[in-house]
């Protein structure tokens, strides 16, 4: 794709001022100036419809949070040493979306610190070391997250203690035991490297494996099979969590199952950065004792109002309720294009996490999805790809989509589909 001027300026400065590490999207980098509700604005003015960012889950620059970040900025901004109202109303907020009370909330900047919290308290709580991971999982970026992210490829290690397991579905966690069986059998192996079990953590839509949302209730006996070893279970809620499958508030509550820990983040402000944790009392007890918990920035006062307005706007909007409803429309359009288009191999989802599987003559078509992906950015509709081939469509819409915008979405992919199968 010949890129215009503009574009090859800012990402050679890009490169110049930011270095080797950052990547960008698309073979055309997007350039976006603006967000408003579930659009992306260029710096050309053109309007994209952004079925991907799991963050700005309300739409983007959603009025109560803005308004609710900029009046606790003009008020206060400082930590948890001292006393304050908004992190205890959130905390009550947040609890009281969980199935089960009590737990503690402890807060965080970002999902990836959450998961290093949940390491820290589950290592000190079993006794182990051994993590229980699937195949293509993401979780983080701190060096003991990376560890166990085996998505982020061979250029970080993964530690010895980490036990890998395929993604329920996969060759090797076929059938409603097979998920238990594989974790069962790493746990096994763990053991027999002289490793104890710490914990099983997996996102409960298990995302970047592909999207695997059922069959429900195969999550059951792996939960029972990393207790029974000693270790605990974490459920990584940042892409499930805040409403996004519809279904229920929650991906753990999908499969029955109540976690040790859940720790959350993306959503949980709208584009602020805030994440953390909620913790069964106990499992935290001997941590909390013997660990003091100081996070600069996490629980400040104005990311408790931020994520405050996200959970009041999600209860008065209903936006569960419309998770739920969008996203059934959007799997009908999706399973009609299906069978038109035999490319679109397999649909899985709830609400609006969606993975749909692109394969040719059987086989997962990388080249296939990127062309799509592609071709949706060209036509004005941002997905991404996902799964240990890189051939799922990741669609995630904000959980404000309407009828009217779905079926844009729908009837741009049919027309992308159209042209990547001509
Ligand atoms: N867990 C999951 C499942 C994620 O998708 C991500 C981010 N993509 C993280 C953890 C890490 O969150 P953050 O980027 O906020 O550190």
């Amino acid at each position: 794709v010949p890129l215009s001027p503009q574009t090859e300026q800012l990402i050679s400065d890009r490169a110049r001022l930011l270095g080797p590490a950052y990547r960008l999207m698309y073979e055309e980098p997007l350039h976006f100036v603006k967000g408003e509700g579930v659009w992306l604005i260029d710096a050309n003015g053109r309007r994209y419809l952004d079925a991907y960012n799991n963050v700005t889950s309300l739409g983007h620059c959603h009025p109560a949070v803005v308004e609710a970040i900029a009046r606790q900025a003009g008020i206060l901004a400082t930590n948890t040493r001292y006393l304050q109202d908004g992190i205890l109303q959130l905390a009550e907020t947040l609890l009281a979306t969980m199935p089960e009370e009590p737990g503690h909330m402890m807060l965080t900047c970002t999902g990836s610190e959450a998961n290093d919290l949940a390491w820290r308290i589950a290592r000190g709580f079993s006794g182990g070391t051994g993590i229980v991971v699937t195949q293509t999982a993401y979780h983080g970026i701190t060096d003991a997250v990376a560890q166990y992210s085996p998505s982020l490829g061979p250029s970080v290690d993964l530690g010895r203690h980490v036990a890998l397991v395929p993604a329920p579905g996969d060759p090797g966690a076929e059938g409603p035991d097979g998920f238990a069986e594989a974790v069962e059998y790493a746990i096994a192996g763990l053991r027999r490297h002289g490793i104890r079990p710490a914990m099983l953590i997996v996102d409960t839509m298990f995302t970047s494996d592909g999207v695997r949302a059922g069959p429900t209730g195969f999550l059951a006996p792996a939960v029972e099979a990393i207790r029974r070893a000693g270790g605990l279970f974490v459920a990584d809620e940042v892409q499930p969590g805040f409403a996004r499958t519809g279904e229920r508030f929650w991906g753990f509550q999908r499969h029955g199952v109540m976690p040790d820990i859940v720790t959350m983040g993306k959503p949980m402000g709208n584009g602020h950065p805030v994440a953390g944790i909620v913790v069964r009392p106990q499992v935290v007890d001997e941590f909390g004792r013997n660990a003091r918990y100081f996070n600069t920035f996490g629980g400040n006062t104005v990311s408790c109002a931020a994520a405050l307005a996200v959970l009041n706007v999600i209860a008065r909007d209903g936006l569960q309720a419309n998770s739920l409803a969008m996203g059934q429309r959007l799997m009908e359009g999706l399973r009609s294009l299906a069978g038109r288009y035999p490319i679109l191999a397999e649909l899985r989802g709830a609400g609006l996490m969606i993975g749909a599987e692109i394969r040719s003559g059987g086989q997962p078509d990388r080249e296939a999805t990127a062309r799509i992906v592609n071709g949706m950015r060209a036509e004005g509709v941002l997905i991404s790809s996902c799964g240990k081939h890189h051939n799922v469509l990741k669609i995630r819409p904000p959980l404000i989509i309407d009828a009217a915008q779905v079926d844009l979405f729908t009837e741009t992919l049919g027309r992308v589909l159209e042209g990547v199968s001509a």
